[in-house]
Parts: structure tokens; C-alpha cells; sequence
């Protein structure tokens, strides 16, 4: 009897032993090592920011703009990628759908907030913010408050910072106007209908002439919509668009080319925009 039981431990203990064995096979196996077992450290998220820059033909204003901007993110510890988004056909300029395409590029490099930054508004004071500004909040930086030149209340053009996620549920901006103007209000009708919250930035230390650089003077000639000349862009100028935007913008990428300014690099894409010229035959100037 005692024999038996002595055997029977035996058993279990062999058995048991090679249960183990097996396990401690398996694990190698798989590739796992204790180090494995310790919980990664924390991985900090770092925000992208992509600076999109709608662009024609202003390349003295784009030399002070690359390098200012540069060394004014650095300065704020903001990680940054610089796209100009460079109009080359003939048609008048559009403003809105080169925003559209500047997402596009954004969302290829990995940003996940951007700015529209017009190519002669230079942020001097450093206390302008351009870290993250959270999901579903959308920041006007050129506050009528600060903007050297526009001051109305319902005025988001200049520079305006929001998620790329939020770009995209806005469906981005109307690719129907073109010419100077009118696509930035249309932006604004197009946030008001939204849940995003649209702040001012405010409670810095300047004011108008002294928080933003405005690079080019009175006299730039600009390619206005007049009732008189272009009547049918200028009766949809408060209406909302409903149709146009973000997924639809039409275009063709002719090359990208990278630009040194100062130790600043940026990226600079050449499109070419389409015209349906019986929807908005207005392209034409
Ligand atoms: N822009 C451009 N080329 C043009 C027209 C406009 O590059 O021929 C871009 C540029 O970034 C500019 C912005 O569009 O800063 C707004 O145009 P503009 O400065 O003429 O308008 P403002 O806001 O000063 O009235
Ligand atoms: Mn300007």
C-alpha cells in the first residue's frame, strides 16, 4: 500500500515537473523575456502642428514669413511642419481650396492640428498660442481684437487654428469662391452650425498694432468681388455652402519642392485647381 502511494507521488512529480518544462518551452518560444513583463514606460503624445499657408505669388513676403515662423514656433517648443500650398494655373486665386488641399498634405505627414496662416501675418508678440488647442475648439488667433486691420465681430480670416479631426467633420471650407474674400465668412457659417466652440484668442499683453506683423502695405492690389462685376459670386456671399468642400476639392499636384530659409525648411506644393465653369463660371477673371 505504502509502496503504491509512493509511487503515485512519484507520478505527480514527474508529471508536474514536465508540465512546467513544457510552459518554460512555450515561453521562449514565443519570444517573451521578463524585461517583457514590465510595463512600458509612458509614452508622452506629441502634437504635430502643420502650418498651411494658402499661396500666390509673393515670394519677398514668403522670405520673411518661413524663417519668422520657424524660430517663433521653435521658441514655443511647438513641433511644426510648413506647407505652402502654391496656386499655379490661371484662374483667379482660391484661397479656401488651397486650405482644402493644405488638410490633404497635413493629414499625409502626420499633423494632427493645423493652422491657416496667411502668407503676411506675422504673430510678434509671443505670448500668440500655438500649442494644441484640444478637440472641438476652434481658435481664431487673428481676433478682430488683434488683427491690424479687421476688426468686425464675425471676422475669422488672417490666421485660425483647429484638429484636422474637426477640419474634416466641418467638411472643410467652400471651394466656390474665388477672388479675394467672402470664403472666410462662409467658414464662419459653417462653425456656427457646428457643436465646435470658436474662441478669440485674448488677455494678451498688446493690442492691434503691436501683436501681428501685417507685411504687405495698402496699396496690394486685390481681386475684389463687386456686385457689379461679378454679380453671382456676390449674391452667395452670406449663404452657406452645402455642397463643397474638404471631400471635393478637385486639383492636381504638379510637384512638391522643399525650400531652405535660414536653417527653416518648408514644403512647397505646386497645384493646379479645376474649374467647373458652369457651376462657378466666375474662375475666370
Ligand atoms: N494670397 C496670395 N496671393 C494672392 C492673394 C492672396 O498668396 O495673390 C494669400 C496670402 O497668403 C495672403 C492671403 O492669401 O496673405 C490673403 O490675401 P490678402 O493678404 O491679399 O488679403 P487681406 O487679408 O490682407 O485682405
Ligand atoms: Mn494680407
Amino acid at each position: 500500500m505504502k509502496l503504491t502511494l509512493r509511487l503515485i507521488l512519484a507520478g505527480i512529480a514527474v508529471i508536474s515537473f514536465l508540465f512546467a518544462y513544457c510552459f518554460y518551452l512555450l515561453f521562449l518560444d514565443l519570444g517573451f523575456s521578463d524585461e517583457d513583463l514590465d510595463p512600458p514606460p509612458p509614452r508622452i503624445f506629441e502634437h504635430k502642428l502643420c502650418v498651411v499657408v494658402p499661396y500666390r505669388d509673393r515670394a519677398q513676403e514668403l522670405a520673411e514669413f518661413s524663417p519668422h515662423m520657424g524660430k517663433f514656433l521653435h521658441e514655443q517648443n511647438v513641433k511644426y511642419h510648413i506647407i505652402i500650398v502654391n496656386q499655379t494655373d490661371s484662374f483667379r486665386f482660391n484661397r479656401a481650396s488651397l486650405i482644402n488641399i493644405g488638410w490633404n498634405e497635413a493629414d499625409r505627414l502626420g499633423c494632427d492640428y493645423m493652422v491657416m496662416n496667411d502668407v503676411d501675418l506675422l504673430p510678434v508678440n509671443p505670448e500668440v498660442p500655438y500649442d494644441f488647442p484640444g478637440v472641438g475648439v476652434i481658435r481664431h488667433i487673428t481676433s478682430p481684437q488683434y488683427h491690424p486691420k479687421y476688426h468686425y465681430e464675425k471676422f475669422i480670416g488672417g490666421i485660425l487654428m483647429l484638429t484636422l479631426v474637426d477640419y474634416k467633420r466641418l467638411n472643410g471650407m467652400s471651394n466656390k469662391y474665388w477672388g479675394w474674400g467672402l470664403e472666410d465668412d462662409e467658414f464662419y457659417l459653417r462653425i456656427v452650425d457646428s457643436k465646435l466652440n470658436l474662441t478669440r484668442v485674448s488677455g494678451l499683453t498688446t493690442n492691434s498694432s503691436n501683436t501681428f506683423r501685417h507685411i504687405h502695405g495698402p496699396k496690394r492690389k486685390r481681386d475684389y468681388v463687386s456686385k457689379k462685376n461679378d454679380l453671382k459670386q456676390w449674391k452667395i456671399k452670406r449663404e452657406r455652402d452645402r455642397i463643397s468642400g474638404l471631400e471635393n476639392v478637385r486639383y492636381t499636384i504638379n510637384s512638391r519642392s522643399i525650400l531652405d530659409f535660414s536653417g527653416v525648411t518648408v514644403t512647397v506644393i505646386h497645384v493646379t485647381l479645376y474649374c467647373d465653369l458652369t457651376w462657378t463660371p466666375y474662375c475666370i477673371s
